[in-house]
């Protein structure tokens, strides 16, 4: 006879594990106990030797689904001769350090029950388990329990009382338990925020929606706009209501079948379409899908995701191909997620609201991921993912990581954990902004942190930077924007050592005052050197050069000619008169900033092509040209490096050249758009070899938003792995922006 002690740290609390681990020793025949915890879960177990180690295994095996095992410890304590085995009550301090579970579809059981005429909760919205429903979007603060949580408002009725207290029943302490007796009901409203008189709101909906109608549904994390996908007139009244919104909408399809009706699905791909996580998926469009074009127009992708709520489940089991599922909300604000301002925003937009009386506490919008190199990639790391922690390699005094500006995230440590928030969004709308104040609140307070030091990008204009310096009142540490995505990267890979980071993206401050983007740097977590850059190009008229990717064009033509070229007819659509002020300002250095950027090089390139010349989102010309680009076209354009002041400076005037000649030879677009990502791959190949050369470093990292694209991305691995470079790329963290936190939050840490 033996008895073990066994500590258990990581999301182990509201996700069902004591019944889990009861069931489990009642299996084997074990004694003993378990609770809840300061740091997690503690499990005594008494039995024969062998069959103990059987126990510790198949808790690792057999897992609750929302479960993480951050850390298992086993140590033999003295044997009690305990007879049965209990779950024991655990106060209230000791789960106020415990970890909140993200939002998670529904599971299984749950939907049998869902579907199931005899069952009590046969189509009732908002069935739930304690491995599955809402967590994160509906905590007020901790411990994490019902009082709690949004749920406050619905007392348990008996039925559903009993399963609470039961530690067999798969509802035990399932805080979010409700039944169409005492749960959240579902309502229809008009579009001016009035309540339908009707018996069944969701048949009503689902009737509405195949009518055509715009329809504003309440989630999980925030208000979506649904419209039947299939109906091309309805998709383009959706779009032509929100306004200058060129955005992909995302699609909701009823299951896998379904989704591989209208692109192509490989393992990779299904597997993130099912994994409890439920992100939106980017995949490549079938040809002969049956959806309406305006879903993505100029795409070969559609973002896809299936039903996670019992409430999608419901809406999409009759007649839809897909529905549109897109966030609610009008360009740059956030996603709607409390009703009266729901209604109050978009009741211009949808013709009814499909609401329920559940509040949401913290607005979160969907992930959204894709696949890349064979790896999964998250684009947007948010609901289903926060607040789970991401790898943190050091033990820090609490700091809080403040973000970047697009794309906003912010980041948390407690201890040897970093916590990412949700996606903020860009800070210079001011409702994201309350927002972005919001999380930081609510991130402390479920975590119970307060951070000894407030971590910040360089840039002195980010209103995240300001609210650091100017309101925080902690003592601060500056990171600079590359060096935290080379950080991210590093941290995400649990890799100290020393790389060589290829940090590309749109814009980021540089430590010389410039704006940095095309950079090559040699560093680790504690500190950085710049190695090499792209050529500093004028932005004419600074900001505006990325809404408006015809400026970066024109720069381009202008330091290389002097002029604008007789063949390059692109700039016809400008007014002469501003085409003639631009030119002059930049050739005079006025109102145009350098900048040394690999994305507005991307925008020229897309300009040039006359792919857009203006743009909608930042971005949207790079992933036009990604887009067109034939991969079978890889053979390079020619370009210069120089070495000035031990920098190795990329100059692509021969490229522009070239580009510029080959569409006066009536080159294909396509053709051109795949020579100049070949070009960018063998570039990156180039220098990462002079600088292992000068370093002896063959350990190269991918990060920066421009290493969101598939194609540029697959070609420089394919460069970098024939010259044997070993190379990190993202995954669990996003090359973007939204890395950015937690590459500040390490890099501070190790200050
Ligand atoms: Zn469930
Ligand atoms: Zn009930
Ligand atoms: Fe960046």
């Amino acid at each position: 006879m033996q008895r073990q002690k066994i500590i258990i740290e990581g999301i182990v609390q509201g996700v069902g594990f004591r019944p889990f681990v009861y069931q489990l020793a009642e299996r084997f025949g074990l004694t003993g106990s378990v609770c809840n915890d300061s740091r997690g879960v503690t499990i005594e177990v008494e039995g024969k030797a062998g069959v103990l180690h059987q126990f510790v295994a198949a808790v690792r095996s057999e897992k609750p689904p929302l479960s993480v095992i951050q850390s298992l410890d086993t140590q033999e304590i003295s044997v009690q001769g305990s007879i049965g085995f209990k779950i024991l009550q655990s106060s209230v301090d000791e789960t106020r350090r415990a970890q909140i579970a993200p939002d998670t579809f529904v599971c299984d059981d749950c939907l049998k029950e869902l579907f199931d005429p005899d069952d009590r909760r046969y189509h009732y919205p908002f069935i739930n388990c304690t491995n599955c429903g809402p967590r994160y979007t509906i905590v007020t603060g901790i411990p994490y329990d019902r009082p709690l949580t949004t749920m406050a408002d619905f007392p348990l009725c008996d039925n559903c009382q009993a399963e609470y207290d039961d530690p067999i029943s798969r509802r035990f302490h399932a805080q979010p338990n409700a039944c169409p007796v005492c749960g959240p009901q579902l309502q229809l409203l008009a579009s001016n925020g009035q309540p339908v008189a009707i018996e069944d709101p969701l048949s009503e909906a689902i009737r509405r929606l195949k009518k055509g109608q715009v329809l504003a549904i309440k989630g999980l994390g925030g208000y979506h706009l649904a419209v039947d996908a299939g109906n091309q007139k309805a998709v383009l009244e959706l779009r032509r209501r929100k306004q200058r919104d060129e955005k992909p909408f995302a699609l909701m399809a009823g299951n896998l079948e379904a989704v591989r009706r209208i692109a192509h699905v490989g393992d990779d791909e299904a597997r993130l379409l099912l994994g409890v996580e439920r992100p939106i998926v980017l995949l490549q469009k079938k040809a002969d899908h049956k959806l309406a074009e305006s879903i993505s127009p100029a795409n070969r992708y559609f973002g896809v995701m299936l039903p996670y709520t019992p409430l999608h489940f419901l809406l999409l089991q009759d007649g839809f191909e897909a529905l549109v599922m897109t966030s609610a909300n009008l360009s740059d604000e956030p996603i709607a997620f409390e009703d009266d301002e729901a209604c109050q925003r978009l009741g211009a937009i949808a013709e009814a609201f499909l609401i329920h009386n559940r509040r949401i506490h913290t607005r979160t919008d969907d992930s959204i991921a894709r696949v890349m190199a064979d790896r999964p990639l998250l684009l947007r790391r948010s609901r289903g993912f926060v607040p789970r922690a991401v790898a943190f390699s050091v033990e820090s005094r609490p700091i809080l990581a403040v973000g970047a500006e697009l794309k906003n995230t912010i980041c948390l440590t407690r201890g040897d954990r970093a916590f990412l928030s949700q996606h903020v969004g860009d800070l210079k709308n001011l409702e994201v902004y309350d927002s972005f104040k919001q999380t930081i609140n609510h991130l402390q307070s479920i975590l119970e942190v307060r951070p000894e030091r407030i971590a910040h990008d360089l840039h002195p204009d980010y209103y995240s930077t300001r609210y650091a310096l100017e309101e925080s009142g902690l003592p601060t540490v500056a990171v600079q924007h590359h060096h935290a995505h080379l950080a991210s990267c590093l941290a995400e890979h649990g890799v100290e050592e020393p790389a060589i980071g290829v940090i590309f993206d749109g814009i980021g401050y540089g430590a010389d005052g410039n704006l940095w983007g095309g950079e090559f740097l040699v560093g680790d977590l504690n500190g950085y050197q710049r190695v090499g850059h792209f050529r500093y190009q004028p932005m004419p008229g600074g900001d505006l050069a990325t809404k408006e990717p015809w400026r970066m064009a024109l720069s381009y033509l202008l330091s290389i000619y002097g002029e604008i070229p007789e063949s390059v007819k692109i700039f016809d659509g400008i007014a002469a008169n501003e085409l003639r002020l631009v030119a002059q300002a930049t050739m005079k250095g006025i109102n145009a900033p350098l900048a040394s950027s690999c994305g507005r090089l991307f925008d020229a390139v897309a300009a040039l092509l006359d792919l857009r010349q203006t743009v909608s989102f930042e971005g949207q010309a790079a992933m036009q040209l990604e887009m067109v680009a034939d991969p079978a076209q890889p053979q390079p354009y020619p370009y210069l490096l120089s070495h000035a002041d031990d920098l190795i400076i990329f100059d692509p005037q021969p490229l522009v050249e070239d580009i510029v000649s080959d569409l006066e030879a009536g080159a294909s677009t396509a053709k051109i758009a795949g020579r100049f990502h070949g070009s960018l791959a063998g570039m990156i190949e180039d220098v990462c070899s002079q600088i292992r050369q000068q370093s002896g470093l063959s350990l190269v990292v991918l990060s920066g938003g421009v290493f969101q694209n598939c194609l540029l991305t697959e070609m420089a691995l394919e460069c970098l792995n024939k010259s044997d470079f070993k190379v990190l790329t993202h995954s669990l963290v996003p090359p973007n922006d939204g890395g950015i936190s937690l590459g500040q939050a390490v890099v501070a840490a190790h200050q």
